[in-house]
């Protein structure tokens, strides 16, 4: 029992804890959550918990389902909507296999190692990220269809009296309470989207992090008697909901990303870690946005990517350096605005990462700044200037996943080909339905 074990077993006495949650995720960033009584939990530090991986998507197969959860003590948090007696508490879990070792299926593994990739390399990552997201009025569409959003404000209104604001102050707070800093929060453009950005942390506890945003996000808005929604685009009229997610590596105390004097104080490990990022993009793009529905934002305008660029100062493009202010070169960082709110943050963040990794590795030079809007380009021009677009569907994507060397190599060949196997079932599931548009649409051709 090491010193963090023995700090949560008196934890949960002294506050008198009625319940341990195990957390952890499927391939697809679903949380999956066993409710422990404290006298487990001892033997669950030591020897894991048992259960059975197979009905897990993408976990294991029915012929070697037996799997392991293991808690880490760094995770352990009192969860407050739980109420203040008899109180709940949770802690991720590593998955490991029945003989203990770390689960090549398990979507944190792989993020832990992709870190311990960067460690080798002298690297630690940290990731701020801006999470989007809608709030309705329920989680029933309206008479047409059409989901109810809970106001119709815009970008950084404020609304007096306003059901967004309540929320968000809430919100804010219990993400505090549970140990998790905000940085910003503000009303975002669509009516009802929101967006609430955390403070910086290193890549793991920032998925963990992401994790533990979407229950709580979702908890007061029941509360509240709402709806939040992280689908990346609910509404055909209305921006998507995105998770920009700024990076940066350190090596020691220093941020390797910056260079006083260099163009936008850019270092050359920042710009092969660029270069890496926008040259696979197209191949990792399944994994930052998993879902049919993500690629009717990456194609619907609305301030989101369609085509591998950066930029500076240009809301169009798929990466952007963000403003240099002086004498803050701790703070250079990379952003990228393709992935959405409803991607596996363990996955997104390590093929993100393993992509700008491999940049540096071999070096990989950085093309052009995108100087204008890139969607506004002739195709012929965007061609020249190797602005390739990206994926247009769930569909392409998975083609291109499919074609890639460095996926497997990041994910693990498990990861790699259940990731795939759950994506091509959905767009077939997709595919067989004959949707109201076309109906609308076709019913009275000819
Ligand atoms: N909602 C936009 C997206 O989907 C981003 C808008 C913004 O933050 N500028 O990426
Ligand atoms: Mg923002
Ligand atoms: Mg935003
Ligand atoms: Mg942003």
């Amino acid at each position: 029992m090491d010193r963090q074990q023995e700090f949560v077993l008196r934890t949960i006495e002294e506050r008198d804890v009625r319940f341990v949650r195990l957390w952890f995720t499927d391939v697809v960033g679903s949380l999956k959550s066993v409710a422990l009584a404290p006298a487990e939990v001892e033997g669950a530090f030591e020897e894991g918990l048992g259960f059975d991986g197979s009905a897990i998507e993408g976990l294991a197969r029915v012929f070697e389902s037996d799997m392991l959860a293991q808690p880490d003590p760094s995770t352990f948090q009192i969860l407050p909507w739980r109420g203040a007696t008899e109180q709940t508490s949770r802690m991720f879990c590593d998955v490991l296999t029945p003989d203990g070792e770390p689960s090549a299926a398990d979507p944190r593994n792989v993020l832990k190692r992709t870190l311990a990739k960067a460690a080798d390399m002298g690297f630690t990552c940290y990731t701020h990220p801006e999470i989007e997201f809608y709030l309705l009025k329920s989680d029933r569409p309206g008479p047409d269809g059409v989901p109810v959003p809970v106001d119709q404000a815009g970008y950084f209104d404020h609304v007096p009296g306003g059901v967004a604001q309540d929320f968000r102050r809430t919100a804010v707070t219990m993400l505090e309470d549970v140990g998790i800093s905000v940085e910003f929060s503000h009303h975002e453009g669509g009516p009802g989207q929101n967006e609430i950005d955390l403070r910086y942390a290193d890549a793991l506890q920032t998925a963990d992090n992401i994790m533990t945003f979407r229950t709580v996000i979702r908890e007061v808005a029941i509360q509240q008697g709402t709806y939040a929604t992280f689908m990346p685009k609910p509404f055909s009229d209305h921006p998507g909901s995105g998770m920009h997610t700024h990076f940066s590596l350190f090596e020691g105390d220093s941020n390797a990303f910056h260079e006083p004097g260099a163009e936008y104080q850019l270092s050359k490990t920042a710009r092969q870690f660029m270069a890496g990022i926008l040259k696979h993009a197209p191949e990792f793009t399944a994994v930052t946005n998993q879902f049919v529905n993500s690629y009717k934002r990456l194609w619907g305008g609305g301030e989101a990517p369609s085509y591998v660029s950066w930029g500076h100062n240009n809301r169009s493009a798929l990466m952007r350096v963000p403003l240099y202010k002086p004498g803050k070169g701790q703070a250079a960082r990379l952003e990228y605005r393709g992935i959405d709110s409803a991607a596996n943050p363990y996955l997104a963040y390590a093929v993100l990462l393993g992509a700008g990794l491999k940049g540096i590795e071999e070096g990989y030079e950085l093309p052009p700044a995108a100087v204008e809007d890139v969607s506004l380009l002739t195709s012929a021009e965007r061609r020249l200037m190797g602005h390739h677009p990206l994926p247009s569907s769930l569909h392409d994507a998975v083609r291109q996943m499919e074609d890639s060397e460095l996926m497997p190599e990041i994910l693990g060949e498990q990861v790699f080909e259940n990731f795939l196997r759950n994506k091509r079932d959905e767009w077939q599931e997709y595919r067989l339905q004959v949707t109201p548009y076309e109906i609308n649409r076709y019913l009275g051709i000819l």
